[in-house]
């Protein structure tokens, strides 16, 4: 059975989210607070399948608690629920690890479409017996990255990704030695098109870099170009 944590501090919302997704099967569980979820998914035997989680909670935030979480290594899908016309909330959120969001007040449809569809995601990945529909790699420099299993390798390692890390770096892969703006990256990767702080593209930026480079300090497959934005090399030669 699926089971999944909500964390939301509005009782009413968080009872009606509880009856609609216990009425599709799931197992739900809700709690109030950040530090309450943090004591339930960083164990290392956690075993919940989707968090549903609000932005605005009292004690720590929503966004503490998915950097919290993604930091102690759970890869857990996470929806936040954000606040409407807060574009900077989106990109805060997806900064922090989370990987869709769905802006308050929403309909109950839409919200288990999108859970529907993280659960999708996850089931590729941690099915064993048969493989994906289609196998999704691309392979660089001696790196590769499974876009199915959300992986990338790297120097004999294996890094999680988290479904927007590996959204902007299809976007850029897909944009191969051409420089793509900020803007660009926000609108074509997160779909948020207000004019708002592109700050958290370089924070993504900055993790995917400890992933992929040797020397994150001097990049050789993402650079940044001054001015405009980044450009991504798979093989720059030496
Ligand atoms: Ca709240």
């Amino acid at each position: 059975m699926t089971r999944v944590l909500i964390v939301e501090d509005e009782r009413h919302l968080a009872d009606g989210l509880r009856y609609n997704l216990e009425a599709e099967g799931y197992e739900v569980e809700v709690v109030e607070t950040g530090e309450a979820a943090l004591a339930l998914l960083l164990p290392p035997n956690a075993r919940f399948d989707l968090l549903v989680l609000d932005v605005m909670l009292p004690g720590k935030d929503g966004f503490a608690v998915i950097s919290e979480v993604r930091h102690a290594g759970q890869f857990i899908p996470a929806l936040m629920l954000t606040a409407r016309g807060r574009p900077e909330d989106v990109l805060r959120g997806f900064a922090s690890g989370a990987d869709d969001y769905l802006p308050k007040p929403f309909e109950l449809s839409i919200l288990t479409a999108r859970l529907h569809g993280l659960l999708r995601r996850n089931q590729w990945t941690s099915r064993t017996q048969s493989p994906p529909a289609a196998a999704d790699f691309f392979t660089f420099s001696g790196r590769t990255i499974d876009f199915n299993a959300l992986e990338l390798q790297a120097r004999g390692r294996t890094f999680p990704l988290t479904l927007m890390e590996a959204n902007l770096l299809r976007y850029l892969i897909r944009h191969e030695g051409k420089s793509v703006t900020r803007k660009a990256m926000l609108e074509e990767v997160w779909g948020v098109r207000e004019d708002t702080d592109t700050r958290p593209i370089d924070n993504f930026i900055v993790r995917l870099r400890r992933y992929i480079e040797d020397e994150p300090s001097r990049p050789r497959h993402l650079l940044t170009v001054r001015g405009v934005g980044y450009r991504f090399l798979a093989d720059p030669g030496m």
